[in-house]
Order: C-alpha cells, then sequence, then structure tokens
C-alpha cells in the first residue's frame, strides 16, 4: 500500500505517516469562533482538513478515523455581537454554528466525527487548569489564571521562535497581574452581565487555547495522530495548546503530527475580517456551484498560498463542465471502488492536490476520445476529492441565486413536456415538470396551453 506523507510543522520535514493506532486514526482541527458568517479564507482551511481526512479514510476505512473539529462558543467577540445587536449570546452561537455547517457542507466537507462545543467542556478545562497549577505551571492572579512560559523549557520549539520574535507575534498584552509579559490566559473573571461559570478562582470563563487543549484530550486522548489549523494559528495558539497539554500530562506530545494550511489572499494579502478584504461562503455559494469554489480551492496546494479570483472560480467551474459532460449517465451509477495508483501517489504525498488534478485532465483527455475504463476512474478520483456529488443534469441546470431564467429554454421544456403528454409518456412529462420547478419555474395547464411564470 502507499504510504501517506505528511509535512510536520514540528519537525519541519516531510514525514512517513504512522498511525498510533490503525483501528482508530484521530485528527483534531481548530474550528471557527461562532459570531459571523465564514469566509473562504476559513473555508479553505476547513476543506485542507477534509481533505487529510479524506485521505485518512481511504487509507485506513471510513470507520477507523475519528476527526474532531471544535466550535469555540465562547470568546470575547461573540459578547460584543450580541449586545451589538441586542439578542443573546446562545441564539448567535446557535444562529452562526448552523450557516457554519451549511456552509461547510456546501463546500463539499463531510461532517467531522465530532464538533465539541468549548461550552460544553468548562469542567475538563477548570480541572485541566487545576492540574497546571498544582504542577507549577500556571498561577491565580486577581480572578484570572495565567500559564507561566518561563515554567516550560521547551516552549516556543513548535514554531521554532526566539523568545524576541514570539513577544512580537503574540502582541502580548501587558498586565500587573502577570508575572512575565509572555504568560497566557487560561481562565479570567467574568462580569454579572458576560457569561461566566463557578470555578475556584471565581465566577469566570476560559481562554481560547485551553478549550482546544481540554477537548482533544476529552475526545482523542492524551496523545493523537494529527492537529491542524491556518498558519496564523502556529504560534501563539498551537504553541500554547502545546504547553499546556505537555505539562499536564507529564511531558507526553500532544499530537505526533502538526498540519498547517497557507494563507487565502486577495492582492497579495491575508484575507481577514478585520482587513475587510473578505468574501463569506455564504455570498460565494449563492454565486456558484460549491464544487466549483471548492475545485478553485484544490488547485493549489494546501502549503501554498493561495490567490482567490472571480477568474479562478471561472476556471473551476468550467473544467466542471467539462467533466460532468464526460461522465453524464455514469454519475448516477453506484460508486466505484477502483482508484487510479497516480491519483492515490498524489493524494498521499502530503495531500498533493494538484498533481491529482493532473492525473484527472489526463483521464479526462482519455475519457474524452472514448475510453470508458478513463472515465470511471475519473468519477472515482473526483468521489475521493469530493467532487461530483450531482448529477450531469442537476449540474446543467445549476443557476446562481437570482439569475434571469431562460426564456427560450423553458418555452423549449413545456413543448417537450407537451410532446411527452401527447405521446402519453406522463412519467416524461412529470419528470419535465420537476425539472422546470428545480429552475424555479412553475407552470399552469390552461384551455389555451400552458402557461409560466418564476417561482423563487
Ligand atoms: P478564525 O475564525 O479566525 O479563528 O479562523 C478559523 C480557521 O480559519 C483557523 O484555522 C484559521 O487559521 C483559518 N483562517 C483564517 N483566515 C484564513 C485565511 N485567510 N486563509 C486560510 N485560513 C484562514
Ligand atoms: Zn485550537
Amino acid at each position: 500500500m502507499t504510504d501517506i506523507k505528511f509535512y510536520n510543522t514540528a519537525s519541519r520535514k516531510k514525514e512517513v505517516f504512522t498511525p498510533l493506532d490503525p483501528s482508530n486514526v484521530r485528527m483534531y482541527a481548530c474550528g471557527p469562533t461562532v459570531y459571523d458568517f465564514a469566509h473562504i479564507g476559513n473555508g479553505r482551511t476547513a476543506v485542507t482538513f477534509d481533505l487529510v481526512f479524506r485521505l485518512l479514510r481511504y487509507h485506513y476505512g471510513a470507520d477507523h478515523v475519528t476527526y474532531a473539529r471544535n466550535i469555540t462558543d465562547v470568546e470575547d467577540k461573540i459578547i460584543a455581537r450580541a449586545q451589538e445587536r441586542g439578542v443573546s449570546i446562545a441564539d448567535i452561537t446557535r444562529e452562526t454554528t448552523r450557516i457554519y455547517q451549511e456552509d461547510m457542507y456546501a463546500l463539499g466537507n463531510l461532517a467531522p466525527t465530532i464538533e465539541p462545543r468549548a461550552t460544553a467542556h468548562i469542567g475538563d478545562m477548570v480541572s485541566m487548569i487545576e492540574t497546571l497549577i498544582d504542577k507549577g505551571n500556571a498561577y491565580a492572579a486577581e480572578g484570572h489564571v495565567l500559564f507561566s512560559v518561563d515554567s516550560h523549557a521547551s516552549y516556543g520549539q513548535l514554531s521554532g521562535r526566539s523568545v524576541d520574535e514570539m513577544i512580537a507575534g503574540a502582541r502580548v498584552e501587558v498586565a500587573p497581574y502577570k508575572k512575565s509579559p509572555m504568560d497566557f490566559v487560561l481562565w479570567k473573571p467574568s462580569t454579572e452581565d458576560q457569561p461566566g461559570w463557578d470555578s475556584p478562582w471565581g465566577k469566570g470563563r476560559p481562554g481560547w487555547h485551553i478549550e482546544c487543549s481540554a477537548m482533544s484530550a476529552h475526545h482523542l486522548g492524551i496523545t493523537f495522530d494529527l492537529h491542524g489549523g491556518g498558519v496564523d494559528l502556529a504560534f501563539p495558539h498551537h504553541e500554547n495548546e502545546l504547553a499546556q497539554s505537555r505539562c499536564a500530562h507529564d511531558g507526553t506530545d500532544m499530537a505526533a503530527i502538526w498540519m498547517h494550511g497557507g494563507y487565502l489572499q486577495v492582492d497579495g494579502q491575508k484575507m481577514s475580517k478585520s482587513l475587510g478584504n473578505f468574501l463569506t461562503v455564504h455570498d460565494l455559494v449563492e454565486k456558484w456551484p460549491g464544487e466549483a469554489l471548492r475545485l478553485h480551492l484544490l488547485m493549489t496546494h494546501y502549503r501554498q498560498p493561495l490567490n482567490w479570483t472571480e477568474a479562478g472560480v471561472r476556471e473551476a467551474k468550467t473544467v466542471l463542465d467539462r467533466w460532468y459532460r464526460l461522465l453524464g449517465g455514469r454519475l448516477d451509477a453506484a460508486p466505484q471502488e477502483a482508484l487510479p495508483p497516480d491519483f492515490i501517489a498524489a493524494f498521499s504525498d502530503d495531500v498533493n492536490t494538484p498533481q491529482a488534478l493532473a492525473v484527472m485532465h489526463d483521464l479526462a483527455n482519455k475519457a474524452g476520445q472514448g475510453d470508458q475504463a478513463a472515465a470511471d476512474l475519473l468519477l472515482s478520483s473526483g468521489r475521493l476529492l469530493g467532487l461530483f456529488s450531482m448529477s450531469a443534469a442537476e449540474w446543467a441546470r445549476w443557476q446562481p441565486k437570482g439569475a434571469e431564467i431562460d426564456a427560450a429554454a423553458v418555452e423549449a421544456l413545456i413543448k417537450a413536456r407537451a410532446d411527452a403528454r401527447s405521446q402519453k409518456n406522463f412519467k416524461e412529462a412529470d419528470r419535465i415538470r420537476d425539472e422546470l420547478k428545480d429552475m424555479g419555474v412553475a407552470i399552469e395547464d390552461g384551455p389555451d396551453g400552458t402557461t409560466w411564470r418564476t417561482d423563487r
């Protein structure tokens, strides 16, 4: 069997992947803070770890991989947003989580095995913080608990930074209750109108980093196979997670492999909420089929920066138009087991999607010359990457929301339906009525023939 190789941020090398337990391969990716729509940069990172999940499921079996992606549902940005809008925190987090899950589904991502919510694991976090205090790695001060960075000699090892770089990178907050400016918050006090839980240090709430350490240990165990996120999370978030987990668990490593995805950029700058240069997944999936967005993401290797452009999405859509046309009725058939070895080799080599897509382009060219086996392999390869979820007819019919309806196409379908009815082929007539309905067209049969109107 082909080896899987992943680039490991911790060793700064591409390594052959050996699971800790092949009957239960465990991965964790840091998920969203749920106060606002996800942008396509967040979507890129989610797609990257969905690809890792799919690759591991292919190699070890779908029932032998556990993927946890957390939901951060307690955080200062959520509190601020709830106050701004005059709605409850629970309403914001519930609604945003639902939309996030829909958007990730629209991008072709499988649901993770577990989506733990921070607010459901406060007890785990409190007990981990108590352990860190007992072991001398954390201290309580003025209602806060802080992790003492000086207590952990290998702090900075994951991201490979010097103390000076870390201080600059973390934009450290100087506060009177900190022993050292690098120390970071494990717990902080809450006022009456802020969400809070009782704790040995008074009513308060957890810091962001402790959430992932506590939830991953709860669901995946002290050491698991793979931990991921966008490259912005390597420091300080993952460095802090690793420090907490190592210290709480007697020096045991948190994850065997750490993976970080490159930025999605606009005109050379990171897409982000704060720069205002973002496109939400929610808006994009109304303008483009989710698979075209996904294919645009897959065209660049996950560790490289990816420049997001409309021309790029259009190119991806054109490729899919051709592939869907080539595959036709095959898309309705039962899934194929066989996969091309060169495709699997590329996908297994640190998720090399550009190389895997090159194999698919070759297959498409052969399929275009009538090679049936190549068409089958194109289909199975695409399905493994999370493409080809529609039938050829559904794909052809897909329209952006609010698009003009093509009147000539509607008239042609109405005529085809009338012909089918006159031949007493009512099954076909009903199918055409449904097709029109999917296009957003309602028809009505009257004494002077069939009339239609838009119905969206
Ligand atoms: P956030 O909501 O900012 O905590 O981000 C959630 C996830 O999206 C994290 O894994 C981030 O690393 C990732 N992320 C945020 N912005 C980008 C971007 N422009 N490109 C790629 N990943 C991003
Ligand atoms: Zn995390």
